[in-house]
């Protein structure tokens, strides 16, 4: 019998993992809470309006609607327990349990862990208090310097610092005046890392690892990493500039080892395993491990994921990963460009009439919506800071770039923010094999 599958969240990366889970002939309806209104009525996907924070009731909805499979897209209801709750009420929850997200819920203890099992990663301390931060900070042998509030911050709770002042204000302004909440009671201090960002996201059942292939997302708000950070405006994959090498390196040197720790720890991690790294000069490292799918990273992997995704979740669950592999679509790139509204990541307008929609899928482009409601009446409106993510796949980085770009442009509401460079890095690297093959 087809599944009613429920995906908790509301951003571009659940409307691709609710776009991709109806594909699949396991499914029948695909609900989305809260969603946005790019799965409010879209063939077998639909919103619902059931509260996520109250796990008691959230199980007994599950109950009453016969849903098979609740899959959880953001960090924050992992870390609240969500899957422990659901699996002991009887209802099946694809993601880590609240102790294996402490993998990226706690910097301090993914660091702790990291150390035990011989990780790569920055050289590090923690701290409850500021005074021990700055004195630590003031003698440390590395010059530059990153201070991380240990808890949940949205991406937002790090601050890379030019200097030994810098890192000590960033103590204090977190630790002090609270500038992330309770997440700055703890910081840790690093060392700042130079290199190319990439990250390699695996499907774990608490044994085999499944990599994704590796992706590049891009933090800044501007075109050539210009202006502030973000949650992401855009990534693409693959990533060409990660060399078969490497990526064996990591997964067996981070991913396989993440995993084989967390279960000889006695909290096997079950779920997406997501590695954010730095590819420095002595290897890759660690920068964070988050448990679940990135955003925007979900919206390139999904329509590159050849398999079926139901499949692939239930085979997760059940322990059977290694019984036949994860397939990818090979010869194909994606590009996902995020439009922002104006004002993001700082204070931004809503409720902007967004148009142009419809003639983009007919240019055969994926736009999975983000900060979208539907209007009274009709149409679509602005809802939150990353409004869209318009994604394009074809045969090569630089034809998918174009497409996606083309999509960026027949959509349109006031102020619109994107960047037209995504993809930048691997498209100059892919030019200097080029240039350097001629040459030789
Ligand atoms: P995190 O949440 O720990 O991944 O940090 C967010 C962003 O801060 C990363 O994506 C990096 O761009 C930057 N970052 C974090 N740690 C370091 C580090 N040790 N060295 C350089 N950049 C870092």
């Amino acid at each position: 019998m087809a599944e009613r599958v429920l995906v908790i969240g509301g951003g571009g990366r659940e409307h691709a993992l609710a776009w991709k889970l109806a594909q699949s002939p396991h499914v029948q309806q695909v609900l989305v809470a809260p969603g946005n209104a790019g799965t409010a009525k879209n063939g077998k996907i639909s919103n619902s309006a059931v509260s996520v924070n109250n796990h008691t009731v959230l199980a007994q909805y599950c109950k009453d609607h016969n849903v098979g499979l609740v899959v959880v897209g953001p960090e924050v209801p992992l870390a609240a327990g969500i899957v422990d709750d659901l699996m002991s009420a009887g209802v099946l929850c694809f993601g880590p349990s609240a102790k294996a997200a402490q993998l990226e819920a706690s910097k301090s203890f993914s660091k702790s862990f990291m150390d035990r099992h011989n990780i790569p990663m920055a050289r590090w301390s923690s701290f409850t208090d500021p005074q021990d931060a700055c004195r630590y900070i003031r003698g440390a042998e590395f010059p530059a310097l990153v201070v991380k509030a240990s808890g949940l911050a949205a991406g937002k709770g790090v601050v890379v610092a030019r200097d030994k002042d810098e890192a000590c204000q960033a103590v204090l302004d977190i630790m002090k005046d609270k500038a992330f909440g309770s997440a700055g009671e703890t910081v840790v201090v690093e060392e700042l890392l130079e290199g190319e960002e990439v990250s390699c996201l695996c499907f774990s059942d608490g044994v085999t690892v499944s990599p994704m292939p590796p992706v590049q997302d891009h933090k800044r708000l501007l075109d050539r990493d210009q202006g502030p950070n973000t949650g992401g405006m855009g990534a693409y994959c693959p990533t060409p500039q990660v060399s078969e090498e490497v990526l064996q390196e990591i997964q067996t040197s981070v991913l396989q080892k993440t995993v084989d720790g967390m279960r000889e720890e006695g909290t096997p991690y079950v779920g997406v395993l997501y590695a954010g790294l730095m590819l420095t000069t002595e290897g890759a490292k660690v920068l964070e491990f988050n448990c679940r799918f990135g955003d925007p990273e979900c919206q390139v992997l999904m329509p590159l994921l050849e398999s079926d995704l139901y499949e692939v979740l239930m085979k997760t669950l059940q322990m059977e990963l290694s019984l036949s592999p994860v397939q990818w679509l090979q010869d194909s790139a994606a590009v996902t460009v995020v439009m922002a509204s104006a004002g993001y990541p700082a204070a931004y307008k809503k409720g902007l009439e967004i148009t142009g929609l419809s003639q983009v899928s007919e240019m055969g482009i994926q736009v999975f919506h983000a900060g979208t409601e539907l209007k009274e009446g009709g149409g679509v409106m602005t809802s939150g800071g990353r409004v869209l993510t318009v994604t394009a796949v074809r045969p090569t980085l630089e034809s998918a770039l174009r497409s996606a770009n083309e999509g960026v442009a027949v959509i349109s509401f006031p102020d619109a923010v994107y960047r037209r460079d995504i993809g930048h890095r691997a498209i100059a690297h892919l030019s200097r094999r080029l240039s350097y093959k001629d040459s030789g």
